[in-house]
């Protein structure tokens, strides 16, 4: 956990000589319990205080990053264990699984398909990050040939899974200067895959059935220099499943280093795709670092994708769009003007309605730091000085030859303040619903 101030004040000199450009130690060990300075801005603290203070300050779940050829995906360094505590840090790796035992057509297929798989989600790019490769057959000719099958066709991260170290390690001839996951280490080869992970520099899935079997084994392995593992606890069923995970955020999250690891989840439910949906989507609830599928399927990963957007979007920040002049179905300079905020869900909103009715339009977005309509008018972010300041940085002026520009009808009481901002310009109040554009636009603006 992080000390406070006053303990870090413990560890310091208690001198005041003032060298930190702090009047006192204990004036330099609040902003340093606020993380607004550096300890290596006191010249005077011993070794061991140091070592202290670096302890304390490790994040309390491990940052474990995974890297393909040209992509990688982090997880963990986490420390809530609600989202509205504070915000959860990294979205879990959601990864596909194909197994050695696959024909390599079919395991090329699978992962060409996933790897293209991208959908714009409210200005956002779904997408997946990597793949299990499991060594079903036991045959380390069989896996290498898998992993370089799955390599051929995807540059993503990879995670080999098999229990088997010689296995692991012929598939890891395969990914040159890469960092997958290996795993799974278990009370059985735990020795060996550990030693494997140490000479291979990558991470180390370890697997038990109870919280004390995994803390255990982290602790041994660890012992064997190993840094980076990933959790998997094997309980059977969703409750279990549900009961582990939660067990070992909570104690993580108390600083039980055993267990400060972030964790992984199969929710591969024996070709059942709705059960498969809903362990990978309690999984990501609660709390797994990486969500394993077996199924590709365009329906389940989108669901799984966007609740994961949903769980992990910082709720004191709303997601946004670029302030800018956007064309909408190919705007002539006589087409109308619209104007929203830069809220990505007033964006889409507006942006969609006008696109699907085929009529053209240039939409300017003003920059309301992420706010819809009327929160932004309410926070004076939203206001006929910044209207008119979006009109003009956006040259809207040179695009248009009819300047007739539509304000929302939340915000009808801004027409009179933005005609005397924009005194060129004859401004309109359109709906006050987005749904209700087209209509308004056939009616009032053609
Ligand atoms: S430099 Fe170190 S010893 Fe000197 S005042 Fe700052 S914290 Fe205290």
């Amino acid at each position: 956990m992080a000390l406070s101030g006053i303990q870090i004040y413990k560890m310091l000199p208690q001198t005041n000589c003032k060298e930190c450009g702090f009047p006192t130690c204990l004036a330099f060990s609040m902003k340093l319990a606020a993380k607004q300075v550096e300890l290596g801005d006191c010249p005077y603290v011993t070794d061991e205080s140091k070592q202290q203070l670096a302890e304390s300050s490790a994040p309390p779940i491990r940052l474990i990053t995974l890297k393909g050829k040209d992509a990688e995906v982090a997880v963990g360094n986490e420390v809530v264990l609600f989202r509205h505590e504070k915000k959860f840090v990294n979205r879990p790796g959601v990864l596909i699984r194909v197994a050695d035992t696959d024909e390599k057509e079919t395991i090329t297929a699978k992962v060409e398909a996933a790897t293209a798989y991208i959908v714009d989600y409210v200005g956002l790019d779904l997408k997946l990050d990597g793949f299990a490769v499991e060594a079903a057959s036991g045959d380390a000719a069989t896996f290498t040939a898998a992993v370089d099958a799955v390599r051929k066709s995807s540059n993503l991260p990879l995670i080999l899974v098999g229990n088997d170290p010689a296995v692991i390690e012929a598939g890891l001839t395969v990914l040159d200067g890469e960092k997958p996951l290996i795993m799974g280490a278990n009370a059985e080869n735990w020795e060996a895959m550990a030693d494997l992970a140490k000479k291979a520099e990558t991470a180390l899935g370890v697997e038990a059935g109870t919280l004390e079997e995994l803390a255990e084994l982290t602790e041994k392995i660890q012992g064997k220099g190993v840094e980076d593992m990933v959790l998997h606890p094997t309980g059977q069923g969703m409750s279990s499943s549900l009961a582990l995970q939660t067990q070992i955020r909570r104690l993580a999250l108390k600083n039980f280093r055993p267990l400060g690891y972030p964790t992984i989840a199969f929710a591969g439910s024996g070709g059942n795709p709705a059960k498969e949906a809903t362990l990978a989507a309690h999984s990501i609830c609660k709390y797994a670092g990486f969500v394993v599928l077996d199924t590709f399927s365009p329906e389940l990963v989108y669901s799984v994708l966007v609740l994961r957007e949903n769980i992990f979007t910082d709720p004191q920040k709303p997601i946004q769009v670029l302030p800018a002049i956007y064309e909408i179905n190919d705007p002539k300079p006589d087409d109308p003007v619209l104007v929203t905020t830069n809220f990505s869900i007033t964006y889409f909103s507006v942006a969609n309605e006008v696109e699907g009715s085929g009529l053209p339009a240039w939409l300017v977005v003003a920059d309301a730091e992420g706010m819809s309509v009327l929160t932004a008018w309410a926070a004076g972010k939203f206001d006929a000085e910044s209207i008119a300041k979006a009109v003009k940085q956006f040259g809207v002026g040179d695009k248009v030859s009819k300047k007739v520009i539509v304000l929302p009808g939340h915000v009808a009481v801004l027409s009179g303040e933005l005609e005397e901002e924009l005194p060129d310009w004859e401004i309109r109040v359109g709906p006050r619903e987005a749904v209700d554009l087209p209509g308004y636009m056939k009616s009032a603006l053609t």
